[in-house]
């Protein structure tokens, strides 16, 4: 592959992503390590809070501890989202390559600076959230909820695995908002604004991107909420915390990785009330028991 760069300029990694391209066909590289990479990081960042189901001190940071997943659950669940991402979802994988670089996104190295990438992945994660926020509220209307959406919320205490366990439609369309979000920056940034060159998108930004909005949702959907996740660091994160009450109460709460969308809309006052009460009712045992 022709690169920029000459083999000194480039760092360890810049030199293994070459050799990864060196002599082979780009799209079969890019769809297999995509795809790789998506059920790795997907089922590995699981096993963590799958380890802790296990260790009873970590019961007490369960977002509702009265409901127990079983093993049947987790195992229904992983063949479910398996066929999914072999059937659905790896074709679009696929064809991620080809059509971004019709578009034209880099592949080769370098690889842009750390600045232009945390700049464009932050633009991603608030467009993907405002898309998702729009789009999950919608899916709620009652006929798309009984035909499409209902697939989703079939754990009421959701879990890890949980988070792209979801009817082939539901997937397209919230995929556009993790997919699109890019394409359309690259497009924007490209033909619109036509911004120097290096502020286009790179394969290795849509992947890292990838990896942190896999990330949000496993943890979103781990029923776990830690005094060290990141809600309780950055006031307007969701975090399971805020995902885990639209499951269990079924209605409000929409957004995907922030907290702002459901305040300004009003979506988020039951889930408030309700941890407000539940903050109470903690606050009173407490006091009982130290009577
Ligand atoms: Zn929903
Ligand atoms: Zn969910």
């Amino acid at each position: 592959m022709a690169t920029a760069a000459t083999p000194l300029e480039m760092n360890w990694l810049e030199m293994k992503w070459e050799q990864m391209y060196e002599g082979r066909n780009p799209l079969i590289v890019t769809g297999v390590f995509s795809f790789l990479m998506h059920e790795f990081v997907y089922f590995g960042r699981f096993i963590p809070f799958l380890i802790c189901d296990f260790i009873p001190y970590f019961q007490q940071y369960k977002l509702q501890e009265a409901k127990i997943n079983t093993n049947e659950d987790y195992w229904k669940c992983t063949k479910k989202v398996l066929y999914a991402h072999f059937v659905f979802e790896g074709p679009l994988i696929f064809l991620f390559h080809p059509f971004a670089t019709i578009l034209g996104m880099k592949v080769s190295a370098p690889f842009p600076a750390w600045q232009q990438m945390l700049t464009q992945i932050v633009i991603f994660f608030i467009f993907e959230d405002f898309f998702h926020y729009h789009m999950h509220r919608f899916m709620h209307w009652p006929p798309f909820y009984k035909k499409v959406h209902k697939v989703h919320h079939e754990y009421a205490a959701p879990f890890g695995i949980a988070a792209e366990y979801a009817h082939p439609i539901e997937t397209m369309i919230l995929g556009f908002g993790t997919v699109g979000g890019p394409l359309l920056y690259h497009a924007a940034t490209t033909f619109v604004f036509k911004t120097d060159p290096s502020w286009g998108l790179h394969l290795i930004t849509m992947l890292a991107w990838i990896v942190l909005r896999l990330f949000q949702a496993i943890d979103a959907h781990s029923g776990y909420d830690f005094p060290w996740s990141l809600c309780h660091w950055v006031p307007f994160w969701a975090g399971a915390e805020h995902h885990d009450y639209h499951h269990q109460a079924f209605i409000g709460n929409y957004a995907s990785s922030f907290r702002w969308w459901d305040y300004l809309f009003g979506t988020d006052v039951k889930y408030r009330a309700y941890r407000k009460r539940q903050a109470e009712e903690k606050r009173k045992l407490k006091m009982k028991k130290s009577l």
